[in-house]
Protein backbone atom coordinates (compact mmCIF):
# COMPACT_ATOMS: atom_id res chain seq x y z
CA UNK A 1 0.00 0.00 0.00
CA UNK A 2 1.55 3.08 -0.69
CA UNK A 3 0.74 6.33 1.26
CA UNK A 4 1.04 10.14 0.43
CA UNK A 5 2.98 10.77 4.11
CA UNK A 6 4.74 8.37 6.54
CA UNK A 7 5.27 8.99 10.06
CA UNK A 8 8.13 6.81 11.21
CA UNK A 9 10.34 5.82 14.17
CA UNK A 10 8.01 7.28 16.71
CA UNK A 11 6.79 6.35 19.78
CA UNK A 12 2.78 6.31 19.27
CA UNK A 13 0.58 8.14 22.38
CA UNK A 14 -2.73 7.46 22.92
CA UNK A 15 -5.08 7.82 25.48
CA UNK A 16 -4.74 3.74 26.03
CA UNK A 17 -1.15 3.05 25.39
CA UNK A 18 2.23 3.69 23.67
CA UNK A 19 3.79 1.71 21.59
CA UNK A 20 6.52 1.77 18.78
CA UNK A 21 4.32 2.42 15.43
CA UNK A 22 4.29 4.60 12.24
CA UNK A 23 1.75 5.79 10.82
CA UNK A 24 0.36 5.82 7.08
CA UNK A 25 -1.53 8.70 5.72
CA UNK A 26 -3.83 9.08 2.81
CA UNK A 27 -6.19 11.37 1.32
CA UNK A 28 -6.08 13.50 4.43
CA UNK A 29 -7.01 10.57 6.70
CA UNK A 30 -4.92 7.94 8.64
CA UNK A 31 -4.98 4.96 6.34
CA UNK A 32 -2.65 2.47 8.56
CA UNK A 33 -0.66 2.13 11.99
CA UNK A 34 2.05 0.39 10.86
CA UNK A 35 4.73 -1.33 12.26
CA UNK A 36 7.87 0.43 13.08
CA UNK A 37 10.20 1.28 10.50
CA UNK A 38 7.77 0.46 7.95
CA UNK A 39 9.57 0.62 4.01
CA UNK A 40 6.84 1.79 1.64
CA UNK A 41 6.95 0.57 -1.52
CA UNK A 42 7.10 3.76 -3.24
CA UNK A 43 10.67 5.14 -1.95
CA UNK A 44 9.24 8.46 -3.22
CA UNK A 45 6.95 8.54 0.12
CA UNK A 46 7.58 11.36 1.41
CA UNK A 47 8.22 10.90 5.06
CA UNK A 48 8.42 12.56 8.76
CA UNK A 49 11.10 10.74 10.58
CA UNK A 50 9.46 10.59 14.45
CA UNK A 51 12.86 8.98 16.28
CA UNK A 52 12.75 9.61 19.68
CA UNK A 53 9.36 11.88 19.42
CA UNK A 54 5.90 11.16 20.28
CA UNK A 55 3.67 10.67 17.73
CA UNK A 56 0.31 11.55 19.16
CA UNK A 57 -3.14 13.02 17.98
CA UNK A 58 -3.30 16.34 17.04
CA UNK A 59 -4.38 18.38 19.82
CA UNK A 60 -8.05 19.66 20.88
CA UNK A 61 -8.25 23.06 22.30
CA UNK A 62 -12.50 23.52 22.74
CA UNK A 63 -12.48 26.79 24.16
CA UNK A 64 -10.57 30.14 23.40
CA UNK A 65 -12.06 33.70 22.28
CA UNK A 66 -10.56 34.71 18.79
CA UNK A 67 -11.70 38.46 17.47
CA UNK A 68 -14.11 38.37 20.21
CA UNK A 69 -16.07 41.88 20.53
CA UNK A 70 -15.79 43.31 23.87
CA UNK A 71 -16.15 46.32 26.00
CA UNK A 72 -12.28 46.99 24.98
CA UNK A 73 -12.67 46.36 21.82
CA UNK A 74 -11.70 42.73 19.82
CA UNK A 75 -9.49 40.65 21.74
CA UNK A 76 -6.17 40.86 19.94
CA UNK A 77 -5.57 37.57 18.34
CA UNK A 78 -7.81 37.45 14.60
CA UNK A 79 -8.43 33.90 13.30
CA UNK A 80 -5.04 34.26 11.42
CA UNK A 81 -2.70 34.46 14.34
CA UNK A 82 -4.64 32.98 16.49
CA UNK A 83 -4.74 29.71 15.10
CA UNK A 84 -1.16 29.68 13.57
CA UNK A 85 -0.07 29.97 17.20
CA UNK A 86 -2.30 27.07 17.92
CA UNK A 87 -0.68 25.49 15.55
CA UNK A 88 2.70 25.91 16.22
CA UNK A 89 1.74 24.70 19.72
CA UNK A 90 0.53 21.09 18.37
CA UNK A 91 -3.03 22.28 18.34
CA UNK A 92 -5.07 21.07 15.11
CA UNK A 93 -8.71 21.62 16.13
CA UNK A 94 -10.24 24.46 17.66
CA UNK A 95 -14.10 25.03 19.15
CA UNK A 96 -14.44 29.08 19.04
CA UNK A 97 -17.43 31.21 20.16
CA UNK A 98 -20.81 32.79 18.13
CA UNK A 99 -21.88 35.47 20.22
CA UNK A 100 -25.33 37.36 18.99
CA UNK A 101 -26.15 40.68 18.38
CA UNK A 102 -29.73 41.36 20.15
CA UNK A 103 -32.66 39.89 17.96
CA UNK A 104 -30.35 38.27 15.58
CA UNK A 105 -31.48 34.84 14.79
CA UNK A 106 -28.34 32.12 16.06
CA UNK A 107 -27.87 30.84 12.38
CA UNK A 108 -27.38 33.92 11.03
CA UNK A 109 -24.42 34.84 13.67
CA UNK A 110 -23.34 31.36 13.18
CA UNK A 111 -22.58 32.31 9.28
CA UNK A 112 -20.90 35.67 10.11
CA UNK A 113 -18.75 34.54 12.54
CA UNK A 114 -18.04 31.49 9.87
CA UNK A 115 -17.25 34.19 7.02
CA UNK A 116 -15.07 36.58 9.71
CA UNK A 117 -13.02 32.55 10.49
CA UNK A 118 -12.04 32.79 7.21
CA UNK A 119 -8.09 32.83 7.40
CA UNK A 120 -8.00 30.00 10.18
CA UNK A 121 -5.26 27.17 9.04
CA UNK A 122 -6.70 24.27 11.03
CA UNK A 123 -10.29 23.14 11.44
CA UNK A 124 -12.39 24.59 14.31
CA UNK A 125 -16.03 24.01 15.52
CA UNK A 126 -18.19 26.72 17.05
CA UNK A 127 -20.44 26.93 19.92
CA UNK A 128 -23.42 28.96 19.85
CA UNK A 129 -23.83 31.44 22.66
CA UNK A 130 -27.30 31.45 24.52
CA UNK A 131 -27.25 34.86 25.76
CA UNK A 132 -30.55 36.64 27.55
CA UNK A 133 -32.62 38.86 25.35
CA UNK A 134 -32.79 42.61 25.72
CA UNK A 135 -36.15 42.93 27.64
CA UNK A 136 -38.70 44.99 26.04
CA UNK A 137 -39.57 47.53 29.10
CA UNK A 138 -36.15 48.25 30.65
CA UNK A 139 -33.90 47.47 27.84
CA UNK A 140 -31.65 45.18 30.12
CA UNK A 141 -30.83 41.98 29.24
CA UNK A 142 -32.71 39.61 31.58
CA UNK A 143 -34.34 36.51 30.30
CA UNK A 144 -33.89 33.93 27.37
CA UNK A 145 -37.15 34.54 25.25
CA UNK A 146 -39.56 31.09 24.22
CA UNK A 147 -38.04 32.45 20.59
CA UNK A 148 -34.62 32.27 21.53
CA UNK A 149 -35.14 28.64 23.00
CA UNK A 150 -36.74 27.69 19.91
CA UNK A 151 -34.21 28.14 17.60
CA UNK A 152 -31.64 25.69 19.05
CA UNK A 153 -32.75 23.28 16.81
CA UNK A 154 -31.80 24.79 13.68
CA UNK A 155 -28.62 25.70 15.32
CA UNK A 156 -28.03 22.46 15.82
CA UNK A 157 -28.68 21.44 12.49
CA UNK A 158 -26.76 23.95 11.02
CA UNK A 159 -23.36 22.72 12.80
CA UNK A 160 -23.88 23.76 16.59
CA UNK A 161 -23.56 20.49 18.88
CA UNK A 162 -22.56 22.94 22.01
CA UNK A 163 -24.27 25.92 23.69
CA UNK A 164 -22.50 28.34 26.14
CA UNK A 165 -24.25 29.93 28.59
CA UNK A 166 -23.36 32.04 31.81
CA UNK A 167 -24.19 32.00 35.11
CA UNK A 168 -22.45 35.56 36.23
CA UNK A 169 -22.02 38.75 34.31
CA UNK A 170 -25.20 41.43 34.66
CA UNK A 171 -25.30 40.82 31.00
CA UNK A 172 -24.81 37.40 29.91
CA UNK A 173 -26.21 35.68 33.03
CA UNK A 174 -29.02 33.26 32.58
CA UNK A 175 -31.74 33.07 35.41
CA UNK A 176 -32.46 29.55 36.45
CA UNK A 177 -35.48 28.95 35.07
CA UNK A 178 -34.04 30.01 31.95
CA UNK A 179 -31.31 27.91 31.81
CA UNK A 180 -33.83 24.51 32.72
CA UNK A 181 -35.68 25.21 29.44
CA UNK A 182 -32.16 25.89 27.88
CA UNK A 183 -30.82 22.52 28.95
CA UNK A 184 -34.10 20.93 28.41
CA UNK A 185 -34.19 22.40 24.83
CA UNK A 186 -30.68 21.19 24.56
CA UNK A 187 -31.00 17.72 25.41
CA UNK A 188 -33.90 17.52 23.32
CA UNK A 189 -31.07 18.23 20.48
CA UNK A 190 -28.53 15.94 21.67
CA UNK A 191 -26.42 18.85 22.72
CA UNK A 192 -23.68 19.62 25.09
CA UNK A 193 -24.33 22.86 27.09
CA UNK A 194 -20.92 24.49 28.42
CA UNK A 195 -21.75 26.53 31.83
CA UNK A 196 -19.61 29.65 32.90
CA UNK A 197 -20.38 28.59 36.71
CA UNK A 198 -20.13 31.53 38.99
CA UNK A 199 -23.04 32.71 41.43
CA UNK A 200 -23.29 36.12 39.60
CA UNK A 201 -25.81 38.23 41.98
CA UNK A 202 -23.60 37.69 45.39
CA UNK A 203 -20.64 38.38 43.17
CA UNK A 204 -22.57 41.67 41.67
CA UNK A 205 -23.42 42.68 45.18
CA UNK A 206 -19.48 41.83 46.84
CA UNK A 207 -18.43 44.24 44.19
CA UNK A 208 -20.76 46.87 44.62
CA UNK A 209 -19.70 46.27 48.51
CA UNK A 210 -15.92 46.43 47.95
CA UNK A 211 -16.33 50.04 45.77
CA UNK A 212 -17.77 51.92 48.50
CA UNK A 213 -15.41 49.90 51.14
CA UNK A 214 -12.35 51.25 48.97
CA UNK A 215 -13.91 54.74 48.50
CA UNK A 216 -14.58 55.13 51.83
CA UNK A 217 -11.80 54.05 53.37
CA UNK A 218 -9.99 56.69 51.07
CA UNK A 219 -12.20 58.71 53.65
CA UNK A 220 -11.18 57.17 56.74
CA UNK A 221 -14.60 55.46 57.54
CA UNK A 222 -14.40 52.62 58.57
CA UNK A 223 -16.96 49.82 58.32
CA UNK A 224 -16.82 47.22 60.58
CA UNK A 225 -19.43 44.89 59.08
CA UNK A 226 -17.48 44.79 55.99
CA UNK A 227 -14.07 43.58 56.85
CA UNK A 228 -12.68 42.41 53.47
CA UNK A 229 -10.91 45.60 53.79
CA UNK A 230 -7.05 45.59 53.55
CA UNK A 231 -4.90 47.66 53.32
CA UNK A 232 -2.59 45.49 51.89
CA UNK A 233 -4.85 45.85 49.05
CA UNK A 234 -5.17 49.71 47.06
CA UNK A 235 -8.20 50.17 45.11
CA UNK A 236 -5.60 49.72 42.08
CA UNK A 237 -5.17 45.94 42.82
CA UNK A 238 -6.29 43.49 41.12
CA UNK A 239 -6.93 40.70 43.94
CA UNK A 240 -9.86 42.62 44.58
CA UNK A 241 -10.78 40.38 42.04
CA UNK A 242 -10.34 37.34 43.90
CA UNK A 243 -11.80 38.74 46.87
CA UNK A 244 -15.08 39.42 45.64
CA UNK A 245 -15.23 35.95 43.86
CA UNK A 246 -14.49 34.29 46.71
CA UNK A 247 -14.71 29.99 45.87
CA UNK A 248 -17.88 29.04 47.80
CA UNK A 249 -19.71 31.27 45.28
CA UNK A 250 -18.48 29.01 42.34
CA UNK A 251 -19.00 25.96 44.21
CA UNK A 252 -22.64 26.91 44.88
CA UNK A 253 -23.30 27.60 40.87
CA UNK A 254 -21.61 24.13 40.26
CA UNK A 255 -24.13 22.40 42.74
CA UNK A 256 -26.88 24.73 40.81
CA UNK A 257 -25.54 22.99 37.65
CA UNK A 258 -25.50 20.24 38.43
CA UNK A 259 -28.85 19.67 40.53
CA UNK A 260 -30.63 20.90 36.66
CA UNK A 261 -28.32 18.94 34.37
CA UNK A 262 -29.49 15.79 36.54
CA UNK A 263 -33.32 16.94 36.26
CA UNK A 264 -32.92 17.64 32.60
CA UNK A 265 -30.56 14.53 31.40
CA UNK A 266 -28.54 17.39 29.59
CA UNK A 267 -25.05 17.10 29.24
CA UNK A 268 -23.21 19.70 30.65
CA UNK A 269 -19.70 20.34 30.98
CA UNK A 270 -18.83 22.91 33.55
CA UNK A 271 -15.67 25.50 32.27
CA UNK A 272 -12.62 26.42 33.10
CA UNK A 273 -12.41 25.22 36.96
CA UNK A 274 -9.44 26.17 38.80
CA UNK A 275 -11.20 25.50 42.54
CA UNK A 276 -11.06 22.35 44.48
CA UNK A 277 -14.50 22.87 46.40
CA UNK A 278 -16.33 23.89 42.74
CA UNK A 279 -14.44 20.64 40.99
CA UNK A 280 -15.95 18.75 44.50
CA UNK A 281 -19.02 19.11 43.32
CA UNK A 282 -18.72 17.65 40.06
CA UNK A 283 -16.60 14.78 42.08
CA UNK A 284 -19.55 14.17 44.13
CA UNK A 285 -22.17 13.99 41.02
CA UNK A 286 -19.43 11.72 39.26
CA UNK A 287 -19.66 9.63 42.15
CA UNK A 288 -23.47 9.06 42.41
CA UNK A 289 -23.53 7.83 38.94
CA UNK A 290 -24.93 10.88 37.21
CA UNK A 291 -22.91 10.63 33.56
CA UNK A 292 -23.86 13.75 32.73
CA UNK A 293 -21.62 16.16 34.02
CA UNK A 294 -18.30 17.14 33.00
CA UNK A 295 -15.49 19.14 33.66
CA UNK A 296 -12.88 21.59 31.96
CA UNK A 297 -9.66 23.24 33.49
CA UNK A 298 -7.34 25.65 31.55
CA UNK A 299 -3.42 25.61 32.03
CA UNK A 300 -3.58 29.24 33.64
CA UNK A 301 -5.33 27.39 36.66
CA UNK A 302 -2.19 24.51 36.29
CA UNK A 303 0.71 27.25 36.68
CA UNK A 304 -0.41 29.98 38.33
CA UNK A 305 -1.83 30.78 41.84
CA UNK A 306 -3.91 33.67 43.21
CA UNK A 307 -0.48 35.19 44.09
CA UNK A 308 -0.44 36.67 40.81
CA UNK A 309 -2.70 38.64 41.57
CA UNK A 310 -1.36 40.71 43.79
CA UNK A 311 1.45 41.97 42.12
CA UNK A 312 1.11 45.72 40.63
CA UNK A 313 0.58 44.50 36.98
CA UNK A 314 -2.14 41.26 38.19
CA UNK A 315 -4.59 42.15 36.22
CA UNK A 316 -2.77 40.66 33.79
CA UNK A 317 -3.63 37.61 35.21
CA UNK A 318 -7.03 38.85 35.91
CA UNK A 319 -9.93 35.97 34.63
CA UNK A 320 -13.38 34.65 35.76
CA UNK A 321 -13.33 32.71 37.76
CA UNK A 322 -10.22 33.85 39.27
CA UNK A 323 -6.92 31.65 39.85
CA UNK A 324 -7.39 30.22 43.39
CA UNK A 325 -4.45 29.10 45.60
CA UNK A 326 -1.68 26.21 45.77
CA UNK A 327 -4.05 23.76 46.84
CA UNK A 328 -6.38 24.38 44.25
CA UNK A 329 -3.67 23.97 41.39
CA UNK A 330 -2.68 21.02 43.58
CA UNK A 331 -5.97 19.26 43.17
CA UNK A 332 -6.44 20.16 39.79
CA UNK A 333 -3.61 18.10 38.75
CA UNK A 334 -5.34 15.29 40.88
CA UNK A 335 -8.16 15.43 39.57
CA UNK A 336 -7.12 15.31 36.05
CA UNK A 337 -5.44 11.89 37.09
CA UNK A 338 -8.74 11.06 38.57
CA UNK A 339 -10.78 11.37 35.51
CA UNK A 340 -13.09 14.14 37.79
CA UNK A 341 -11.99 16.47 35.15
CA UNK A 342 -11.94 16.04 31.71
CA UNK A 343 -10.64 18.23 30.09
CA UNK A 344 -7.97 20.89 29.41
CA UNK A 345 -8.72 24.13 26.91
CA UNK A 346 -6.98 27.25 26.78
CA UNK A 347 -9.99 29.64 27.60
CA UNK A 348 -7.03 32.12 25.31
CA UNK A 349 -8.61 35.13 25.93
CA UNK A 350 -6.41 37.64 24.37
CA UNK A 351 -5.92 41.65 25.55
CA UNK A 352 -3.43 43.02 25.61
CA UNK A 353 -1.57 45.48 27.98
CA UNK A 354 -3.62 48.32 26.69
CA UNK A 355 -6.95 46.57 26.77
CA UNK A 356 -5.87 45.68 30.16
CA UNK A 357 -4.73 48.86 31.85
CA UNK A 358 -8.12 49.95 31.27
CA UNK A 359 -8.95 48.91 34.55
CA UNK A 360 -5.90 50.32 36.25
CA UNK A 361 -6.97 51.96 38.67
CA UNK A 362 -10.80 50.09 38.70
CA UNK A 363 -10.84 46.52 39.68
CA UNK A 364 -14.19 46.27 38.70
CA UNK A 365 -12.80 47.02 34.99
CA UNK A 366 -10.62 44.97 33.96
CA UNK A 367 -10.96 42.66 31.21
CA UNK A 368 -11.02 39.67 32.15
CA UNK A 369 -8.74 36.38 30.31
CA UNK A 370 -5.00 34.67 30.16
CA UNK A 371 -3.62 34.44 26.81
CA UNK A 372 -2.41 30.76 26.39
CA UNK A 373 -3.45 28.93 22.94
CA UNK A 374 0.20 27.83 22.31
CA UNK A 375 1.20 26.98 25.35
CA UNK A 376 -1.33 24.74 26.56
CA UNK A 377 -0.06 21.27 25.21
CA UNK A 378 3.57 21.99 26.30
CA UNK A 379 2.50 23.41 29.58
CA UNK A 380 0.16 20.39 30.01
CA UNK A 381 3.29 17.91 29.29
CA UNK A 382 6.32 19.61 31.50
CA UNK A 383 4.18 20.36 34.67
CA UNK A 384 2.47 17.77 34.77
CA UNK A 385 3.91 14.41 32.74
CA UNK A 386 7.55 15.16 33.10
CA UNK A 387 6.92 15.44 36.85
CA UNK A 388 4.32 12.44 37.40
CA UNK A 389 1.29 14.69 38.26
CA UNK A 390 -0.32 12.99 34.88
CA UNK A 391 0.50 10.04 32.78
CA UNK A 392 1.48 9.85 28.90
CA UNK A 393 -2.15 8.51 28.32
CA UNK A 394 -3.58 11.27 30.88
CA UNK A 395 -2.39 14.11 28.78
CA UNK A 396 -3.32 12.56 25.20
CA UNK A 397 -6.98 11.82 27.04
CA UNK A 398 -7.42 15.49 28.37
CA UNK A 399 -5.66 17.15 25.78
CA UNK A 400 -7.30 15.73 22.32
CA UNK A 401 -9.44 12.30 22.71
CA UNK A 402 -11.83 13.66 25.77
CA UNK A 403 -12.34 16.90 24.02
CA UNK A 404 -13.02 15.46 21.06
CA UNK A 405 -16.00 13.28 22.55
CA UNK A 406 -17.27 15.50 24.17
CA UNK A 407 -17.65 18.45 21.70
CA UNK A 408 -18.84 15.72 18.80
CA UNK A 409 -15.79 15.98 17.05
CA UNK A 410 -16.49 12.58 15.29
CA UNK A 411 -13.51 12.44 12.73
CA UNK A 412 -10.82 13.79 15.17
CA UNK A 413 -8.84 13.19 19.04
CA UNK A 414 -7.37 9.73 17.70
CA UNK A 415 -4.76 7.66 16.05
CA UNK A 416 -6.75 5.14 14.38
CA UNK A 417 -8.03 4.00 10.76
CA UNK A 418 -10.18 6.46 8.97
CA UNK A 419 -9.91 9.53 11.47
CA UNK A 420 -8.43 12.96 10.47
CA UNK A 421 -4.95 12.71 9.75
CA UNK A 422 -4.01 15.37 12.68
CA UNK A 423 -0.86 14.28 13.84
CA UNK A 424 1.58 16.00 16.43
CA UNK A 425 5.93 14.85 16.29
CA UNK A 426 5.88 16.01 19.62
CA UNK A 427 10.03 16.35 20.49
CA UNK A 428 10.31 15.43 24.81
CA UNK A 429 13.70 17.07 24.61
CA UNK A 430 12.87 20.44 23.04
CA UNK A 431 13.31 23.59 25.09
CA UNK A 432 11.03 26.41 24.52
CA UNK A 433 10.48 29.76 26.29
CA UNK A 434 7.37 30.78 26.70
CA UNK A 435 8.12 34.38 26.65
CA UNK A 436 6.13 36.71 24.37
CA UNK A 437 9.10 37.09 22.06
CA UNK A 438 8.95 33.23 21.58
CA UNK A 439 5.40 32.92 20.82
CA UNK A 440 3.17 33.77 17.66
CA UNK A 441 0.49 35.17 19.25
CA UNK A 442 0.03 38.80 18.25
CA UNK A 443 -0.40 39.83 21.96
CA UNK A 444 2.61 42.24 23.77
CA UNK A 445 2.73 40.16 26.49
CA UNK A 446 3.59 36.50 27.59
CA UNK A 447 1.62 35.29 31.24
CA UNK A 448 4.16 33.12 31.36
CA UNK A 449 7.21 35.19 30.63
CA UNK A 450 10.47 33.76 31.99
CA UNK A 451 8.99 30.42 32.32
CA UNK A 452 10.09 28.17 29.93
CA UNK A 453 9.34 24.29 29.05
CA UNK A 454 10.73 21.20 27.84
CA UNK A 455 8.85 18.87 24.99
CA UNK A 456 7.28 20.73 22.17
CA UNK A 457 5.45 20.73 19.12
CA UNK A 458 8.15 19.72 16.33
CA UNK A 459 5.96 19.00 13.29
CA UNK A 460 2.17 19.25 13.08
CA UNK A 461 0.00 17.31 10.41
CA UNK A 462 -3.44 18.72 10.06
CA UNK A 463 -5.75 16.18 7.43
CA UNK A 464 -2.54 15.23 5.70
CA UNK A 465 -0.68 18.70 5.29
CA UNK A 466 2.17 19.65 7.07
CA UNK A 467 1.72 22.62 8.60
CA UNK A 468 4.56 22.86 10.90
CA UNK A 469 8.06 21.50 10.40
CA UNK A 470 10.85 21.89 12.43
CA UNK A 471 9.04 24.85 14.78
CA UNK A 472 8.05 26.71 11.38
CA UNK A 473 5.16 27.58 10.27
CA UNK A 474 4.45 26.37 6.57
CA UNK A 475 0.61 25.96 6.12
CA UNK A 476 -1.33 27.74 3.92
CA UNK A 477 -3.73 30.39 5.43
CA UNK A 478 -6.99 30.00 5.09
CA UNK A 479 -7.12 26.28 5.12
CA UNK A 480 -9.00 25.61 8.00
CA UNK A 481 -12.16 23.98 7.52
CA UNK A 482 -15.45 24.74 9.77
CA UNK A 483 -16.74 21.47 11.18
CA UNK A 484 -20.47 20.74 11.40
CA UNK A 485 -20.83 18.94 14.73
ZN1 LIG B 1 -13.78 31.63 27.96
Amino acid sequence: MDFDLLITGGTVITADSSMQADIGIKKGKIAAILPPHFTPTASSTPTLDATSCYVMPGGIDAHEHLHMRTAVGRTADNWRSGTIAAALGGTTTLVDFVDMSPGEHMVDALHLRISEAADAVIDYGLHMTIQPDLHPVDGVPKVISAARIAEIPAARAAGCATFKMYTAYPNMQVQDGDLYRALTAIRAVDGLACIHAEHGDVIEGLREQAKWEIKHAKAGIENPQFPMLNEQFPASSAYWHNLTRPPWLERESVQRVVALAEMTGAQVLVFHLGCETAVNAIGEAKARGLSNMFGETCPQYLVFTDDYLKRPDGRLWVCSPPLRSQADQDAMWHMLRSGTLDIISSDHCPFTVAQKDSGKDDFTQMPGGVPGIEVRMGVAHHFGVRTGKITLQDWVRTCCTRPAELHRLSNKGRLAVGYDADVVVFDPNIRQSLNQADLHSTMDYSAYENIAVQGWARDVVSRGDVIVRNQQFIGQVGRGAFIKR
